[in-house]
């Protein structure tokens, strides 16, 4: 089974684009090792034999998803040629799409980036509006790199809501009109053969950290976005963990406050809605309004509103109740990670998404509080990081879900 994890059933001609076991552990071997492998390293690894190994590679050149490019070091005797995925291959499509952006890149099928396009959006102007823009933004990359539709052999999406695995659709998510059973997958079947795999925003950047980020190699880890939104993504046990329906690490919605302010999902005091960028705002403009901040109140009037950025900003220029707003939301954000770090007891925790970046005093905050609220073997060796790949965690987790999504035999 593949880090990934889906479970597909093609309808498309041609999928998988492997035809045994054999050819799958091959490809997912190349792909991780994110470079050129020999036939004996395979053999070695997968623990099939010399011959399987050289037939089912050669089987692989031909279909074009592997090919010999250069020599192996060797200690004597012959040198064995080493194997990698060519570019032309083909490419796979990679969609992250937040509550308010538009990420579009393409990547090779070992899912190294060969371009990323970016842009503001509004996730409740809805499907066909979204999507419609996505598939023009693809077709543009797919014609800068020389591209057709055809070359696309795998298109994964990540969207900000709860994802019911088995339809690939959102389900009842907050705030997102429109976007409730809309069948995603069909809305790339007209143009594209490839199969469509969706995930929700978060477990795709979980899967892009740990496959080239902070995450490469731990079996264990958690990754958080605070954003517009708070989620989480969970690995476990070297793969994502997404439960029974799909939603596992949806933590946004976790009670926080059972009086505080109402969230988007119509609940109170919810995580989303106590610590998230536009609580971050609306708590900074209380502070400006009733005076503690001269820095903020300036800002205010000046702009007419607040954003976290603006109070990541005035918490640089050394502005205390800036300083305040932002440890208050990252202790509010760490009191639950320490409840998860029991649960899950993980190697690592990533944090990422906008609020990330607001300042080194909402990471201090987070780690302050997972630290003294969990149990100190569970936090013994526990690193608290920021994403490493940051803007590209999400392209680079939705090119990883779809190629070995297509890699996958069932
Ligand atoms: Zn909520």
């Amino acid at each position: 089974m593949t880090k990934g994890e889906t479970k597909a059933t093609f309808s498309n001609p041609g999928y998988p684009l492997v035809e045994n076991r054999v050819q799958a552990e091959i490809m997912v071997f190349v792909r991780d090792e994110v470079g050129s492998v020999s036939r004996a390293k395979l053999t070695e690894v997968l623990g099939v034999s010399r011959s399987k190994v050289s037939n089912e590679v050669g089987r692989l050149i031909e279909a074009g998803l592997l090919v010999e490019d250069g020599l192996a070091e060797s200690e004597g005797g012959r040198r064995s040629s080493l194997l990698s995925i060519p570019r032309g291959a083909g490419v796979v499509a990679a969609i992250d799409l937040g509550a308010t952006s538009i990420d579009v890149a393409l990547t090779t099928l070992g899912s190294e980036i060969l371009s990323h396009r970016s842009e503001p959006a509004d996730i409740r102007d809805g499907p066909r509006s979204i999507l419609g823009r996505v598939k023009l933004l693809l077709a543009q990359l797919l014609e800068e790199q020389d591209s057709k539709a055809q070359d696309v052999l795998a298109i994964g999406i990540g969207v900000p809501g709860p994802v019911e695995q088995a339809a690939g659709v959102l389900r009842v998510p907050p705030l997102m009109p429109g976007w409730d059973r809309f069948p995603i997958r069909d809305a790339f079947a007209g143009e594209y053969a490839a199969p469509v795999f969706v995930d929700n925003d978060v477990n795709i950047m979980a899967l892009g950290e740990h496959w080239g980020g902070v995450g490469k190699g731990v079996d264990n880890m958690l990754f958080v976005k605070v954003g517009t939104g708070i989620g989480g993504g969970i690995i476990a046990d070297g793969r994502l963990y997404r439960g029974t329906q799909g939603c596992a690490g949806d933590i946004g919605h976790i009670s926080v406050d059972p009086e505080g302010p109402v969230c988007t999902c119509g609940n109170l005091g919810c995580l989303e809605a106590m610590a998230g960028a536009p609580a971050i705002a609306l708590e900074a403009e209380r502070r400006a309004r009733e005076g503690k901040s001269s820095v903020l109140a300036d800002i205010l009037a000046e702009k007419g509103e607040l954003t976290a950025v603006d109070v990541g900003k005035a918490a640089s220029l050394g502005d205390y109740e800036a300083l305040n707003v932002i440890r208050r939301a990252g202790w509010i954000v760490g009191r639950v990670l320490a409840t998860l770090v029991s649960v899950l007891n993980p190697s690592l925790i990533v944090v990422g998404g906008g609020v990330s970046q607001i300042g080194h005093s909402f990471l201090a905050e987070i780690r302050s509080a997972v630290y003294r609220r969990s149990l100190p073997l569970a936090t013994r060796n526990l690193p608290i990081v920021l994403s490493e790949l940051d803007q590209t965690a999400g392209v680079t987790g939705a090119s990883v879900l779809a190629a070995e999504g297509v890699l996958q035999v069932q």
